[in-house]
């Protein structure tokens, strides 16, 4: 893969740039790797995820990760370009630097879940809304279930996707409050692998990929389907407890798994 030369200067670790290497910037809170043609996956340690689209005229971040310091400036190594900020939706893990921004892109049913102290714009954003970034269009698909307001952002020209956590990261988190009920997962699902086909994207890049380290196919996407399908109609593989340290209002978490894909979920809730 051919890469842009590109020289960091004003932080602590200094990479070289080979042909192989998509590697473009680390240090001790980011790791920025090129994925796509004008496209970049940004890591934080905290294994959470932002994504960077650049067109011709605009550029787009996608979230903005948990709080790192000097986000904006690091991302202004990359592009120069005027710099929209999306959110895939409103958890904090994917809202930590919206302070450095003076506005933001987000779905409106998501608005309850956001910070209130937030000083700057929120623009509101819906189902099959375009970003034309020149050269480059990427369209909004509402996705609901994780949450009310989540968005999944095709890119036609490198036929990705990237979903945050509206299809999780191996693992879908579906036991946070506001719950949805399961029916509304299958929908979305069903949705999704419509829009894929129609639209020919063939790569999901989710929302905490240091997880993965890979773009998921359409069949974890069906599995995602098939797996909430058997839970609703009782045929799910046996479940087990869900261990986790915050319970974010589930009590009694419970985690399945079908092939590529797993689903934490709470047993009250699962109509
Ligand atoms: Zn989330």
């Amino acid at each position: 893969m051919k890469l842009k030369p590109f020289i960091i200067t004003s932080v602590a670790v200094v990479l070289t740039f080979s042909e192989t290497s998509a590697q473009v910037f680390k240090n001790d809170e980011l790791t920025i790797t090129k994925i796509e043609a004008d496209t970049w996956v940004i890591e934080t340690a905290e294994n959470n995820t932002m994504y960077m689209v650049e067109g011709t005229e605009k550029a787009l971040l996608i979230d903005t990760g948990n709080k790192c310091d000097s986000l904006e400036e690091i991302i202004r190594k990359i592009t120069t370009k005027p710099l929209l900020v999306l959110l895939t939706h409103g958890h904090s893990d994917h809202t930590g630097n919206i302070d450095a921004f003076n506005e933001i892109y987000l779905h409106p049913a998501d608005t309850v879940l956001m910070d209130k102290n937030y000083p700057g714009k929120i623009h509101y954003m819906n189902d099959g809304d375009v970003f034309d970034l020149g050269g480059k269009m990427l369209e909004v698909f509402h996705t609901p279930a994780h949450t009310p307001g989540s968005v999944v952002l095709f890119d036609a020209q490198t036929q990705s996707c990237f979903s945050g956590d509206a299809f999780g990261s191996g693992l879908i988190w579906l036991q946070l409050r506001p719950t949805a009920p399961m029916s509304m997962y299958v929908g979305t699902c069903t949705r999704m692998l419509k829009a894929m086909d129609e639209k020919n994207i063939t790569k999901l890049y989710c929302g905490h990929y240091p997880y993965v380290k890979k773009a998921f196919t359409k069949s974890y996407v069906s599995d995602m389907q098939k797996l909430a399908e058997a839970l609703i109609n009782g045929t799910a593989p046996a479940s087990k407890p869900y261990d986790i340290v915050v319970s974010f209002g589930c009590p009694n978490p419970m985690i399945t798994t079908l092939g590529e894909a797993s689903i934490v979920y709470d047993p009250e809730f699962i109509k």
